[in-house]
């Protein structure tokens, strides 16, 4: 019967990978579900279970991975692993409360297990890197949905290092990935500026997650700690979700966000810091008569709102070309100047971080950049000196927990 099988599933694979793992395992299994139990009472082990219910436990034999290619849908690629159409339609429906499975995308993970009649018994899905999709039969023989978070065995680790050549650089050579080191610069947006603040010297410091699955490493999580040594002055961030806050904060529970981000260019897009490209960068300068900062970045790059605001002005302004100037509250407004396209329209609200526009060469420009300035009261001041006001800190009612949280933190940066 099981070698059937395997013939049925190689002749049906067409772009199906197939993965046969359990079998030994699962017809053991299957076997060993109908041997009495000898300690359950008597009477009981004779009545046949009801047929959902078998059909509900049934062990998996076979266990197909999916490749998912662009432009496939559910449907189709179910029913080209042998599952009927109209199976397939019940459990994209009692999916839909939970997760529309018409999002599904190319190269996520998607297993299907069969019972020992080639039925589908249970679909699973990677939705993210941080949620999974499970799709199986209930005790009623309904298909239920559930969606949890991935089952990760998480170490916990330390690492640090100095700024010699660049942040990137200097972070990659002691072992870091790419998603540690933009979250740890992104930890700090509201604090530092990776392009222009970070100086040779500087020191960093992290205390965070690296998760496995089956023992084998996937990914790094979460930072927990951070510390930046910034021309000698120290910043640490300790994550903290409690139940009314939830971030990065100091020690002393103050938040590190800010009303405003330190620059318009998200770390990961800023020439200076995080690729080896062009630099082509001017910052503020009086003497020069520079009161902005330009950030060099590719063309199309977005240019995020440094904080919540209006948009006073979107279009082509002169020298500037495309420009977009936001105002933010009775004190402070932001121009970003040589977009190469603009994302918003006059009048129109926006959050921080929402994007406005695309970074280009528009106007007078010699390169694609970013110029951006800062109003203060009508002057233009130096986005890097300018202290703007903090978050909110951790609530009173999360503060014990939060110092519980971070005392083996502090530990770990100290050490
Ligand atoms: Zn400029």
């Amino acid at each position: 019967m099981l070698v059937y099988k395997i013939q049925y599933f190689f002749m049906h694979k067409g772009v199906i990978r197939l993965s046969i793992l359990v079998a030994v395992g699962a017809l053991l299994l299957w076997g060993w579900s109908f041997i009495p139990n000898p300690k359950e009472p008597s009477g009981q082990q004779d009545s046949p279970a009801p047929a959902e219910i078998v059909e509900a436990n049934t062990p998996v034999l076979l266990e197909k991975e999916v490749d998912i290619n662009s432009g496939d849908v559910l449907l189709g690629l179910l029913v080209e692993a042998g599952v009927d159409s109209a199976v397939v339609d019940k459990l994209i429906t009692a999916t839909k409360p939970v997760y529309d499975l018409s999002r599904i995308r190319p190269g996520h993970k998607m297993v299907l297990f069969f019972n020992q009649d080639g039925l589908l018994a249970k679909l699973y899905y990677q939705i993210d890197d941080e949620e999974e999709l499970w799709v199986q039969k209930d005790e009623e023989g309904e298909w239920t949905a559930q969606k949890q978070p991935i089952p990760y065995e998480v170490d916990i680790v330390e690492a640090e290092g100095e700024i010699n050549s660049s942040f990137y650089e200097n972070a990659k050579a002691i072992g870091l990935d790419d998603k540690t080191i933009i979250g740890f610069a992104d930890i700090f947006q509201w604090n530092v500026d990776f392009a222009y603040q970070v100086k040779k010297g500087d020191r960093f410091k992290l205390v965070y997650e690296k998760r496995f699955l089956q023992g084998k490493y996937v990914m790094p999580g979460r930072i927990l700690a951070a510390e930046f040594i910034n021309s000698s002055k120290k910043i640490r961030a300790f994550y903290f979700s409690g139940e009314e806050s939830e971030g990065y904060f100091d020690e002393e529970g103050k938040s590190l966000r800010r009303a405003f981000l330190k620059a318009p260019v998200a770390y990961k897009y800023i020439s200076s810091g995080f690729t080896t490209g062009m630099r082509y960068v001017s910052a503020f300068n009086i003497s020069t008569r520079h009161r902005a900062i330009d950030y060099a970045a590719n063309y199309g790059t977005p240019v995020r709102a440094v904080a919540d605001g209006v948009v006073t002005f979107a279009g082509w302004q002169g020298s500037f070309g495309r420009k977009v100037s936001l105002r933010h509250n009775s004190t402070y407004s932001t121009n970003y100047a040589h977009m190469s396209k603009i994302a918003v329209r006059a009048g129109e609200r926006v959050k921080q971080g929402d994007v406005i526009g695309y970074v280009g060469s528009s106007g007078l420009s010699t390169g694609p950049h970013v110029h951006y300035e800062l109003v203060r009261n009508g002057v233009k001041v130096n986005p890097l000196t300018e202290e703007l006001p903090a978050g909110d800190p951790i609530s009173e009612v999360d503060m014990p927990a939060f110092l519980e949280v971070i005392q083996p933190l502090k530990q770990r940066l100290d050490g």
